[in-house]
């Protein structure tokens, strides 16, 4: 069974973000860009599902500019056989992936597609959920475990107030969040070794996708700055501001 992996190129998660002056978006000029966190977990489950063999193939694919081709190097490093880069010339929507990934899925076959839960950057948490309608498969999605079966897979979905355990049909879309694995450091020598490993690239036309936006960003903005906070001398002047300032209690 082959594995597609959809990875994003993002701003890492450790930089601090600035807003451009102009308010239309967000500085990328000389930003530090990663795969997306939960993105590495969706690879390291589906390697794991390879070491495990419960999958043949883990097929890593990105849409985006030309350096998306940064983040495919790092998941074939971590273990994916072969990366597809679908080139665009502007930041797509979780529509146009969704359609996309729909493409290659009906040229590639897979019997399970794990994507991140969310992307950090629109954190739509989208993609995932529109593929799965888009193909008309299953979908597990928050996935904290995951339990391959004969022609099934038992999901432990991460839900509010506890965990859920569902069974659903492959093919299936699974969608990872935080807890599903920790994801492992490419070594250096597979660094080396994956430069070799196929990176094929494609283009949105090629699948006859428009990637024409459908949404406008009107204007970005900083949150508004925190205020100080106060130290206060007393047990009583605490409940005191609780009660009368922030009318909490
Ligand atoms: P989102 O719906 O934008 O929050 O993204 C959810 C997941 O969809 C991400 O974690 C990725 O697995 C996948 N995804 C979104 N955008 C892309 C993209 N441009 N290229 C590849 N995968 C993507």
């Amino acid at each position: 069974m082959k594995v597609l992996v959809p990875v994003k190129r993002v701003v890492d998660y450790n930089v601090k973000i600035r807003v451009k002056a102009d308010g239309t978006g967000v500085d990328l000029a000389n930003v530090k860009m990663s795969m997306n966190p939960f993105d590495e977990i969706a690879v390291e489950e589906a390697i794991r599902l390879k070491e495990a063999g419960k999958a043949d193939e883990v097929i890593v694919v990105s849409i985006g500019p030309a350096q998306a081709q940064d983040v495919l190097r790092t998941a074939l490093a971590m273990g994916a056989d072969r990366a597809i880069l679908i080139t665009t010339e502007c930041p797509v929507e979780p529509l146009t992936v969704a359609k996309l990934l729909k493409a290659v899925a009906a040229q590639e076959e897979p019997g399970l597609v794990i994507l991140g839960k969310q992307a950090i950057d629109d954190d739509s948490n989208q993609t995932g959920q529109m593929l799965a309608a888009l193909l008309g498969w299953s979908q597990g999605t928050f996935a904290s475990a995951l339990e391959l079966g004969e022609g099934r897979a038992k999901v432990t979905r991460e839900v509010d107030g506890g965990l859920q355990a569902i069974e659903i049909a492959l093919p299936a879309i699974v969608t990872a969040d935080l807890r599903l694995n920790e994801p492992r450091y490419a070594s250096l020598p597979n660094i080396m070794k994956a430069k070799k490993k196929p990176l094929d690239q494609k283009s949105a036309e090629d699948f006859g996708v428009s990637t024409a936006p459908r949404l406008k960003v009107l204007r970005v903005e900083e949150p508004a700055a925190r205020a100080a906070g106060v130290k206060v001398g007393s047990v009583g002047e605490l409940l005191d501001k609780l009660k009368t300032e922030a009318g909490v209690i």
